[in-house]
């Protein structure tokens, strides 16, 4: 939901007072001002944005051919930096390659890129990005696993270059992975995150050397706009029970994924960690109920159940952007797709006609979600986390959410 923000910081934690704020969207970064949660929460978010989120990056390397000036190794770890599609990754590459049942690498654990160049000119000969091809063919539809080119650099990454008469010939074996195992995962090249720009909190020790102006050593932050500026005599009184409640994001991504699909899988990610806790509470306190929802898992885990269901981003309903606005049909905030008719994705508080939250209102038994999550319902018709859906909540557990719960 796009508001603008006040010179006020909120004064609650809990996301009763939530606001989002996008300041700055395109190809390479997300900007954004997220109001009324904890410091955890928002820390959470940047945490799992960074190294949570699943993308594709090359693995293994078979070097056929080398005469270039750089030995194999830096080659091969320079083809495993290069940013690769991973936009609806999981229609192309279902399984983590490490789980698939194949014996080194299949069709359902990998993207194979080869790599082949030879330099016959008498000039040197950029070899880069864009000279890797997909073996065989994209199935994806959606250039899953191609290298990800920036308009501006239309000619890709240069990896290395060849003189007359050398030759590179590699094979390149691209695998599932998060950034949790290696940086090369991580879809973000940074994500800036700041709060309280005057240090009104005094949660900075602004050092400086004696004899210097400390206004002049700390500037204050461009995100100072958005927050009023204490008195310039120091005369505000110090608020000792004040905590943050304004975070100031900035996501910058290296070109997997677009920025807000970032933004968008880091909260999913940041869900399924906490419905795993639930689910691991629910299997000490309540077995039966553990194991219900295990078997409800399996149903839904069968491809013939649904092919919708899963993590499929794009959200359903109306589609909508980031910010969440009241779409008709819901489904702001393009997040998981609902496995049935369910209104759509994430619906960020936005006040769509259908309402939908996360997995939609018709989340649950034999829907191809896994695992099977109810709906988080926005503040919309549909019913909130736990929701009364058919199939009922999470675990099959039929608690009846609060239509004001969630986002
Ligand atoms: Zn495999």
């Amino acid at each position: 939901m796009q508001s603008d923000l006040t010179l006020e910081v909120p004064t609650t934690y809990d996301g009763t007072q939530l606001k989002i704020k996008v300041n700055q969207l395109n190809h390479e970064r997300c900007c954004f001002v997220l109001d009324g949660v904890h410091l955890a929460l928002a820390n959470s978010l940047r945490r799992t944005m960074i190294s949570s989120i699943e993308t594709l990056a090359i693995d293994q390397v078979q070097i056929n051919e080398n005469s270039s000036v750089l030995p194999d190794e830096m080659i091969a770890h320079r083809l495993g930096m290069v940013p690769l599609k991973s936009s609806n990754m999981e229609k192309r590459v279902v399984n983590y390659n490490r789980d698939c049942d194949c014996d080194s690498y299949c069709h359902r654990c990998s993207v194979v890129l080869t790599l082949k160049a030879k330099c016959t000119e008498d000039r040197i000969m950029e070899v880069t990005t864009a000279m890797l091809v997909i073996e065989g063919e994209d199935t994806s539809g959606a250039g899953v696993g191609m290298p990800s080119i920036a308009p501006e650099r239309e000619k890709g990454i240069l990896l290395v270059k060849l003189g007359k008469g050398q030759e590179i010939d590699m094979r390149c074996i691209a695998v599932k992975g998060r950034a949790l195992e290696h940086a090369k995962w991580s879809p973000c090249a940074a994500v800036g995150f700041e709060y309280d720009p005057y240090n009104k909190l005094r949660h900075t020790d602004l050092w400086y050397e004696v004899g210097t102006n400390p206004v002049d050593e700390w500037p204050v932050s461009g995100n100072g706009q958005y927050e009023r500026e204490p008195a310039k005599d120091g005369s505000d009184p110090f608020d000792f029970n004040a905590k943050p409640s304004r975070f100031y994001f900035d996501v910058e991504s290296v070109g997997q994924l677009p920025p807000e699909e970032i933004v968008s899988k880091g909260i999913d990610s940041l869900i399924l960690n906490l419905a795993s806790i639930s689910r691991s509470l629910l299997a000490l306190s309540d077995p039966d109920a553990a194991a219900a929802a295990e078997a409800e898992e399996a149903a839904a885990a069968n491809p013939n159940a649904n092919a919708g269901g899963g993590w499929n981003a794009g959200g359903g309903g109306g589609g909508g952007g980031w910010d969440g606005g009241p779409g008709a049909g819901g489904g702001a905030y393009g997040g998981y797709q609902p496995p049935a008719q369910g209104g759509g994705g994430y619906n960020y508080g936005g006040a769509g006609a259908q309402g939908g939250g996360y997995g939609g209102p018709q989340g649950g038994a034999g829907s191809g979600m896994t695992p099977a999550y109810p709906s988080y319902g926005g503040r919309s018709p549909a019913p909130g986390y736990g929701g009364a859906g058919a199939g009922g909540g999470y675990g099959g557990a039929q608690q009846q959410g609060s239509a004001d719960d969630g986002w």
